[in-house]
């Protein structure tokens, strides 16, 4: 961070402080916000954690999560107030206010000092002090990493650096992304020199799936998956009804998108499921293929390089029509040569 000592200075006394993360938290998003609210509340401050929707089950073991407001459970006014009335917001793991929904007008309009903690490309120009980088594989090693630039590594505990711990085992899919750096791992090191159980935490994300989500994922597999051998593209289309068959819950579609991914010589990867409220998509390249700039160039989303997401308000049919039609436009950089690994 440019003006640490500033930032310090601020955090030094006790503040009213609200952490905010983006629609649908990952691991990422709530590992990070609840590390940071961890450390916060160690150094004196009165801390409230709001999250604009809901999240999987398979985070809600993090410490803090009891106290995790989510914002459209009716709780808007309340949220509308921790943000007028706090001195300093904290915006972790987006870049973009319009990723936080209903709520980024109140932080927006909202005169306490802001913070981004984040690794997404192109973030908007928003707040006061930035702790920001692409180079990070996610905003929970930005955390640890700015709490410890500000020397205040011991207060880091067993339950915050598993937070941690889970954003960074996440976002860089189980260390196989190329984003595992050096850096992850000296950081991952010393979160589990603190205390942080990796297996326990692995577990806890990855092996606590319902009956539903298995079963789930094999309809997908057998029935659904569609690849486009002359893009290298593969994806899933997933209707409402599908959802509503399998009884899906928040989270369940998470990680669908590897699958298609994961085939021999697949280099774009996307899930499109009908949310009702809108379609969402979720999309995933390996190598030069930028998802970010597709999802901002026609599916008004973001992301990273690697991996982005964004939404269509057309029906799911019309939506995987337009995805389809794109892929002409992208021909040259989805047919050149996949990046040998020697
Ligand atoms: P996922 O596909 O796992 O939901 O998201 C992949 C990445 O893209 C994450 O870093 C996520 O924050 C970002 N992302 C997902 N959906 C959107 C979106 O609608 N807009 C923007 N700007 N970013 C998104
Ligand atoms: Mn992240």
């Amino acid at each position: 961070m440019q003006n640490l000592e500033a930032f310090k200075s601020l955090i030094s006394t006790p503040k009213k402080v609200v952490i905010t993360t983006h629609h649908k938290p990952d691991a990422d998003a709530l590992g990070s916000s609840l590390g940071l609210a961890g450390f916060l509340k160690k150094k004196g401050h009165e801390v409230s954690v709001i999250a604009p929707t809901d999240y999987a089950n398979f985070l809600t073991w993090m410490h803090g999560n009891d106290e995790v407001i989510i914002y459209n459970e009716g709780n808007e006014e309340k949220s509308a107030e921790l943000v007028e009335e706090a001195d300093i917001i904290f915006c972790l793991d987006f870049s973009s206010l319009k990723r936080i929904n209903e709520l980024g007008e109140e932080v927006g309009k909202s005169k306490a000092v802001k913070v981004l903690i984040d690794h997404h490309l192109e973030p908007e120009d928003f707040a006061d002090y930035v702790h920001w980088s692409t180079d990070a594989a996610a905003t929970a090693e930005l955390v640890y990493d700015l709490i410890c630039e500000m020397g205040e590594k011991s207060l880091i505990d067993k339950n915050i650096a598993e937070s941690l711990y889970a954003g960074i085992m996440t976002d860089t899919g189980s260390f196989k992304h190329p984003n595992t750096s050096k850096n992850v791992f000296m950081v991952c090191a010393q979160l589990v020199e603190i205390g942080a159980d990796t297996s326990k935490v692995s577990k806890l994300v990855y092996d606590t799936n319902s009956i539903d989500r298995v079963k789930f994922l094999g309809y997908a597999l057998n029935e659904k998956l569609k690849v486009i051998k002359e893009y290298h593209t593969a994806y899933f289309a997933i209707s409402a009804d599908e959802l509503k068959q399998f009884h899906s819950k928040t989270g369940d579609t998470e990680g669908l998108v590897n699958y298609a991914l994961s085939i021999e010589g697949i280099k774009f990867a996307a899930v499109i499921i009908d949310r009702t409220e809108a379609v969402k998509m979720s999309f995933r390249s390996v190598g030069d293929f930028s998802v970010n700039e597709f999802a901002r160039a026609h599916f008004s989303g973001g992301g990273h390089k690697n991996a982005a997401g964004g939404i269509s308000h057309e029906t799911l049919d019309k939506t995987v029509t337009k995805f389809e039609d794109l892929l002409e436009k992208y021909k040259a950089e989805l047919t050149s040569a996949v990046k040998a690994f020697v």
